[in-house]
């Protein structure tokens, strides 16, 4: 079954709702190793992103995601702005013209967003970002995909792989941002922006379950 700009249009919608919930927590996972403002940057671009949504009315999903992502870029200051609005930049550019896609497809559309992330923030794996819950996830995404899994599937998957990624960072030393600043100080907490990729994934699950049933 593909999946439409409709599923995109309610990804956006629930992912809002869900930073929302998370705001605290997420801002509370920033105070420690940031300048707490994770959660209000995350909730204020996705309510930007809600602002917009009266002219995603009968557009495609490529340039439904361009223009959140824009929202996103032109909303939230600091570092997390700019990386998650060209990931979904990016991935709005590989799903350009597409009312319906194919798990393939969005694979490719977060390859492109993760890409984007890495080339923006100069990182890579390992230095505990965002990129530490994104690229495991996607990883698990290219081998269900593989094996033929059908989107719940691959996203349960990549959900599984995201929060464990997540998990992952908190041992590890930041190596960019304002945790990086921190240096050995930021061992033993988790970093908000892997947090928040989990909660995106989660929401993709979520979304992509809502379909089926
Ligand atoms: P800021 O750090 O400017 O206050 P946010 O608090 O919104 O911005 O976002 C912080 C998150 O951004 C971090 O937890 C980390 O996951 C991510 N991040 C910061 N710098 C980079 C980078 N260079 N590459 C990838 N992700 C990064
Ligand atoms: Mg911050």
């Amino acid at each position: 079954m593909p999946i439409t700009t409709e599923k995109v249009k309610e990804f956006l919608q629930r992912a809002a709702e869900v930073l929302k919930e998370n705001k605290e927590y997420l801002t509370e996972l920033d105070s420690a190793i940031g300048d707490a403002d994770h959660g209000i940057n995350m909730d204020r671009g996705f309510q930007a992103i809600m602002a917009k949504f009266p002219t995603f009315e009968g557009k495609d999903a490529g340039t439904i995601l361009k223009s959140a992502g824009m929202a996103l870029v032109s909303t939230v200051g600091g570092a997390g702005g700019p990386l998650y609005g060209t990931a979904f930049m990016q991935a709005g550019i590989a799903l350009q013209g597409k009312y319906e896609f194919t798990l393939e497809d969005l694979v490719k559309a977060l390859e492109a967003a993760l890409k984007g992330i890495m080339n923006i923030g100069k990182s890579k794996p390992g230095e505990k970002t965002m990129i530490d819950a994104i690229s495991p996830a996607i990883e698990a995404m290219r081998k269900a995909l593989a094996n033929g899994s059908d989107p719940v599937r691959a996203l349960e998957e990549a959900t599984q792989a995201a929060e464990e990624g997540m998990k992952a960072t908190i041992p590890m030393i930041a190596q960019k941002g304002r945790a990086s600043y921190l240096g050995e100080r930021s061992i033993g907490h988790q970093d908000p922006g892997a947090t928040s990729s989990y909660l995106l994934f989660r929401t993709m699950l979520e979304v992509a379950k809502e379909q089926q049933g």
